[in-house]
């Protein structure tokens, strides 16, 4: 049979024949918007429950807000994880690396791969702002990067949000100056600058060495008494002795009062002290997204936002919607992170397993197969 371009119907062209000079009709494949699982975050849990998911035979549909592994991608360009490669590996698949500790470039190489072994379905720049329904039959709108909402529906829903997208405000005055940020990136455009660092934990105490390195005279601002005990081992000491000889400065138990265009004014134990500045890295943290967590009607445990949920199965007070990933913590976001979180899709899948009949059409509840 000859096949006839669709914007040549009426005349009897064969595809063959049309020049290559004519424009021919570009075809969007439509997407399959019906799941058994859908899957809110395709961080490294995310992508362990949609293996997990599909392993036990379901159809799974990741939706991510970002890119896939958008936390890893918003981490410093040129971090190195504290976890041994073999601690962050989903779907059974081997990361290697040429180092001790991977880089931040190697496991989003990684976890793209793991992606694309799986066929993992992933609607990326899709971010999810309501989930209804009940359970069986839950009906998820999205948008996407131009404001156009879409709709899918799915028998279970994992929700895997992460906590990397809200930074902890230091709540001063001045902390919307374009010259505060709560993400640090590289070092390059701080050379020769008065850089400010506040925070005592990893990021604050890497971002402080790094932008030191690089050429920028740096202040550490922590309101606790020293470096955090869990800072890497390899960290700790180094930025202790740079303190120590003076090369980057730090004001412990002290806090910033205000930020200024050009100045910063400090709280700090021989009182209020205004030293000059150009830039702030406020690095006191992040926290998960608890009002999104609430509006899908999971309730949170009052002193540590903590999703209620089943410690075995991971299904939240809202039949057919798990929890999944750090957010499991609440605000006890140390807690959980890649190495343990991981293992969640496991978790979850097992009780899928029990509870939804694969390949199944139309809504299947809790207990009845
Ligand atoms: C600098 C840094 C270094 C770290 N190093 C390590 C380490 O060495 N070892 C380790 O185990 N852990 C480490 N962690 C912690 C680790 O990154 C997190 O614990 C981990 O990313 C949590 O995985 P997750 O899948 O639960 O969440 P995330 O990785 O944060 O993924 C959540 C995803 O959900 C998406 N999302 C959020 N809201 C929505 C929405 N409404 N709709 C759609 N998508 C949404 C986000 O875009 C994101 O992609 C580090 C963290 C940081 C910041």
């Amino acid at each position: 049979m000859i096949a006839f371009h669709p914007s040549l119907e009426g005349h009897i062209l064969p595809v063959e024949l049309i020049p290559e000079t004519l424009t021919r009709t570009q075809t969007v494949p439509k997407r399959d918007n019906q799941t058994d699982v859908l899957i809110v975050g395709a961080g490294p849990t995310g992508l362990a429950c949609a293996i997990e998911a599909q392993k036990a035979g379901f159809k799974a549909l990741i939706l991510d807000k970002g890119c896939l592994v958008n936390s890893i991608f918003h981490y410093p360009t040129n971090m190195t994880f504290f976890t041994t490669p073999e601690l962050l590996e989903i779907g059974d698949i081997p990361f290697t690396s040429s180092l001790v500790k991977p880089t931040r470039q190697e496991a989003l190489e990684y976890y793209r791969r793991a992606a694309q072994h799986y066929d993992l379905q992933i609607y990326q720049y899709h971010w999810v702002k309501t989930i209804n329904g009940e359970d069986g039959s839950f009906h998820v709108a999205s948008t996407d990067r131009q404001g156009h909402i879409h709709d899918c529906s799915a028998r279970k829903i994992i929700v895997a949000t992460g906590y990397y997208d809200l930074p902890n405000a230091i709540s001063v005055p001045g902390e919307d100056l374009p010259k505060v940020f709560h993400y640090y990136r590289e070092p390059h455009p701080y050379f020769d600058n008065d850089v400010i660092v506040v925070g005592g934990k990893n990021s604050a105490a890497e971002a402080a060495l790094d932008l030191w390195r690089h050429g920028a005279r740096v202040t550490l601002v922590h309101r606790g008494a020293q470096i955090h005990a869990n800072v890497k081992y390899w960290v700790r000491p180094d930025v202790e002795n740079r303190i120590k000889s003076g090369e980057i400065i730090a004001y412990f138990n002290s806090s910033i009062l205000e930020i200024g265009p050009d100045f910063v004014v400090l709280d700090t134990p021989k009182g209020s002290q205004r030293l000059e500045n150009d830039f702030v890295f406020a690095l006191t943290g992040y926290h998960p997204d608890f009002d999104f967590l609430t509006s899908i009607r999971i309730e949170l445990s009052t002193d540590q936002y903590r999703p209620v949920c089943d410690p075995v199965t991971l299904e939240s007070n809202i039949p057919g919607i798990y929890v999944a990933g750090v957010i499991v913590a609440g605000s006890r976001t140390s807690e959980i992170f890649i190495e343990n979180g991981r293992f969640h899709g496991k978790q979850i899948a097992a009780h899928l397993r029990q509870t939804l009949r694969p390949g199944a059409t139309g809504p299947v509840s809790l207990g009845r197969d």
